[in-house]
């Protein structure tokens, strides 16, 4: 199965990349970064991995993200039916992850080298792109969740560090929030949600997701959390059911565990009503209507700039036009085009012009 995110804004954007390339500019479309945010173990890493459609995080019940891991999504072009997916790590240039459990062990390993195994934590960033033809270019970021009591080596003031750390990321108002909380615990005291409220008080960039939805406490269900009824968002909530430890340690893949997490939703009534508010694609699809909402507000800049960069491109030509008719003019022309060589010349020579004279 592709990975659910991005699957229909890629043509769009491609679209538009196309459009660009043609008129010889780079690539100006600047897809806004998701970002995830949450206390620890409440299910950030296994959201972010769930949405890409591979396995590459680290997961588990301890602190296991302890540096922000920046995975850039990078699109690349199909050749015949063959999907050639790997990763590459700034750290490590040149060197293609091809194998994707390699991928997170070599994430566990450079955590290790920069901080040692024994639970520090730094804002030093992995970067990670993974290279795909089924991907949005689009960047992801995975945060180390919010503790409140130092374990290991963490220095006393660790909820503070972590929580300074998270900000950086998510105050910029280009960044999608993810505020992951779990189902199993009270909303009202959610981390996720009052870190999200501090750096989008109107909450017009925060998507609410809650998960754990199949480990809540017998006769309790997430409808009233889904529904906003506690904490309302403007955004809107979705609930989805990971992969617990359990399947991780028996390596669950991520294609089982959407289907289990559909069967999931389909077996309890009490869901069927919310039904587009319930599961990762519902996810994607969200993230997507807001990628797709972005390129709207943006394309009017961008036919802007394209206009006057077609209007420039009209008053050359018509000067060209203009003298080029006669022999005289392609003198002319000459002429110009020599003048100005010679001006630049004479310049760098005076040492004006600064940049080439520093050379
Ligand atoms: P993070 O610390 O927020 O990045 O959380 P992880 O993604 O590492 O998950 C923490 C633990 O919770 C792991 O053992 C996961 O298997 C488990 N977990 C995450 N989401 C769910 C879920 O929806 N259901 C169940 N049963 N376990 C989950
Ligand atoms: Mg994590």
């Amino acid at each position: 199965a592709s990975p659910p995110l991005g699957q229909n804004v890629i043509p769009l954007v491609n679209k538009l990349q196309d459009i660009f390339s043609q008129l010889g500019s780079a690539s100006t479309i600047d897809l806004p970064q998701v970002a995830v945010v949450g206390s620890q173990s409440s299910g950030k890493s296994s959201v972010l991995e769930a949405l890409v459609g591979r396995d590459f995080l680290p997961r588990g019940c301890d602190i296991c993200t302890r540096r922000p891991l920046v995975l850039q999504l990078v699109q690349t072009t199909r050749r015949g039916d063959e999907v050639v997916e790997w990763g590459e790590f700034l750290h490590l240039p040149n060197r293609r992850f091809t194998d994707f459990s390699a991928i997170r062990k070599e994430i566990q390993a450079e955590t290790d080298r920069e901080l040692g195994s024994n639970k520090g934590i730094s804002d030093k960033q992995i970067r990670l792109k993974i290279f795909s033809p089924k991907v949005l270019n689009i960047t992801l970021v995975d945060l180390p969740g919010i503790t409140k009591v130092p374990v290991g080596d963490q220095p006393t003031d660790i909820e503070a560090r972590i929580r300074t750390m998270i900000l950086s990321y998510i105050k910029h108002e280009t960044c999608i929030i993810l505020a992951v909380s779990p189902a199993n615990a009270d909303l009202a005291n959610s981390d996720a949600l009052q870190m999200a409220r501090i750096a989008d008080p109107d909450g017009s960039r925060t998507i609410g997701v809650i998960t754990k939805l199949d480990i809540m406490d017998r006769g309790t269900d997430a409808r009233n959390f889904l529904l906003g009824s506690v904490i309302p968002l403007r955004l809107g909530y979705i609930g989805v059911v990971n992969r617990s430890q359990e399947d991780i340690t028996s390596n669950r893949s991520i294609q089982d565990a959407l289907m289990y997490e559909e069967q999931f939703f389909r077996s309890r009534p009490v869901y069927h009503s919310l039904s587009d508010r319930c599961g990762i694609p519902q996810l994607a699809k969200k993230l997507n209507q807001i990628l797709v909402q972005h390129i709207r507000t943006i394309l009017p800049d961008l036919k802007a700039r394209i206009n006057t960069q077609m209007v420039t491109l009209q008053k050359e030509l018509a000067t060209y036009g203009e003298l080029t008719e006669s022999k005289n003019g392609q003198g002319m022309l000459l002429l110009g085009i020599i003048t100005k060589y010679s001006q630049s010349f004479s310049s760098v020579v005076d040492g004006k012009n600064e940049e080439m004279s520093t050379v």
